[in-house]
């Protein structure tokens, strides 16, 4: 059975590149009818802040991603940790290291000089311990094998091979017994039973260095089996550039913020650098059921704001109407009022591309008279508009029939009797009734409001 992990650091939020493998990770498994595991690198104490590992769970939360089991946290297992590396050392797969900073400092100002790469010689793989100052610190590196070659048969990037002279004895445990990361991933990922690490291809290189750790545990320990590794590209901003700050928002909370429906998200972050065809949207249902690796792209996607916004106004006019209200309510503040906004959201949602948007388009229902206006709405209402307005409201007031069909119908006569244009009455009766010169539907308006209202702020302004 599949077993994928999403592995994320608590950085202080989550960023949408993260969030994305993670919705990876979680949809493999779905797909194969496995387990989604979630764990929490939280080894970096002054990081780790209870907020910071919140963020994840709360973005996680929003998007839908529902992991299995508890979740797994990092610095708790410091102790089994040690506990392979020292199964190492006693099998003669490791050694201990005397060497201090300094020396290694000076190996790598000679190794600069020459031009070398910069890696650990070796230089206590074969020397015996008994050589070292007595009580003196050490820690302890991994053996890996000098000839040969270690291969990763990426379910993304292929085949890729690296030799293993290039691969230095690197450490597992510091001189003060805590485990180095690329020991921990290792271990929590065997311990956690997967199958499939899918993950940024950042990491690619670290494949190499935690294969030597499984290899080396296989005639020690059982069930350290080789996973497969799908080592996904980045994101990158419009630029091609790798996405950073300078790019905009970055943590899925963002987004929130700005107005974007996490069903948008989510179908926005599998289609960028997954493709199933030409099928752009594409929901939760279809993606578990249509997901795998081998439509994960090989090279970095362009991160695009108006491809999201598209999406998003898409699943803003798929979404339900008092689930809409619900969020356009938590926006608008105390004044707004839930039924009001459910029996307007049919309107509303036809034209927004965010949520802050369709907010903005709905204060006009709960503004209280006299009416706040735009600049640009005050300087429409000249004395010429204002005499419109008197007329209108003449029109309006015997009006029974208060629906969009029929305050159309009245609007249209009325223009075509006065010979003029629909947008000489429109215009200033916009300005009137939202206090604005954008909205909804001008009749649509009208009806929203009902006759009391329309007509009480159209005469607010009346000659
Ligand atoms: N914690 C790592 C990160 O957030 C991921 C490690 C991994 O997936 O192996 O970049």
């Amino acid at each position: 059975p599949v077993v994928t992990r999403f592995a994320p650091s608590p950085t202080g939020f989550l960023h949408i590149g993260n969030a994305r493998t993670g919705l990876f990770s979680w949809l493999y498994a779905r797909h194969n009818g496995g387990k989604a595991l979630l764990r929490i690198e939280d080894t970096d104490k002054q990081r780790s802040t209870q907020e910071a590992i919140d963020v994840i769970f709360e973005g996680l939360d929003w998007l839908g991603l529902k992991f299995d089991d508890e979740p797994v946290f990092q610095s708790e297992r410091a102790a089994r940790h040690a506990e392979v590396a020292l199964k190492l050392l006693e099998a003669g797969k490791a050694y201990k290291c005397f060497a201090t900073s300094e020396e290694l400092a000076q190996m790598r100002d000679e190794q600069r000089a020459a031009k070398k790469p910069l890696r650990y010689d070796g230089r206590w793989r074969d020397r015996d311990p008994s050589e070292a100052p007595q009580d003196a610190p050490y820690t302890v590196r991994i053996k890996t094998p000098e000839r040969g070659e270690t291969v990763v048969d990426d379910a993304v990037q292929g085949r890729v091979t690296v030799k293993n002279s290039e691969i230095d004895d690197f450490i597992l445990l510091r001189a003060d017994g805590s485990p180095t990361y690329m020991l921990a991933v290792v271990v929590d990922d065997m311990d956690m039973g997967c199958t499939h690490i899918i993950r940024g291809d950042d990491h690619l290189n670290n494949a190499f260095r935690q294969l030597q750790v499984i290899h080396a545990m296989q005639g020690i320990e059982d069930g350290w089996e080789e996973p497969t590794y799908a080592h996904v590209p980045l994101i990158h901003g419009n630029d091609g550039a790798k996405l950073s700050k300078r790019h905009g928002a970055l943590g899925v909370r963002d987004y929130r913020a700005m107005g974007i429906l996490p069903e948008a998200l989510f179908n926005y972050l599998l289609r960028l650098g997954w493709g199933h065809g030409d099928k752009e949207e594409i929901n939760r249902d279809e993606a578990i059921d249509l997901f795998d690796l081998s439509g994960v792209g090989k090279s970095p996607s362009r991160f695009d704001m108006k491809k999201l916004l598209n999406l998003n106004g898409h699943y803003i006019r798929q979404a339900d109407d008092a689930r809409l209200a619900q969020i356009a309510a938590a926006q608008i503040g105390d004044t707004a009022n839930v039924a009001l906004l459910t029996e307007a959201m049919p309107v509303l949602k036809t034209r927004a591309r965010d949520m802050n948007e369709l907010a903005d388009g709905a204060a006009f229902l709960f503004k209280q008279r006299p009416l706040e206006m735009t600049e640009k709405a005050a300087a429409l209402l000249d004395d010429e508009a204002r005499g419109r307005l008197a007329k209108i409201s003449d029109a309006l007031s015997v009006e029974t029939d208060w629906t969009t069909d029929a305050l159309e119908a009245n609007l249209k006569a009325m223009a075509e009797k006065l010979e003029m244009g629909l947008g000489k009455l429109a215009q200033p009766l916009r300005a009137a009734l939202t206090g604005q010169t954008t909205s909804p539907g001008i009749f649509d308006v009208l009806a929203l409001l009902g006759k009391d209202e329309s007509l009480a702020r159209i005469n607010a302004q009346a000659l």
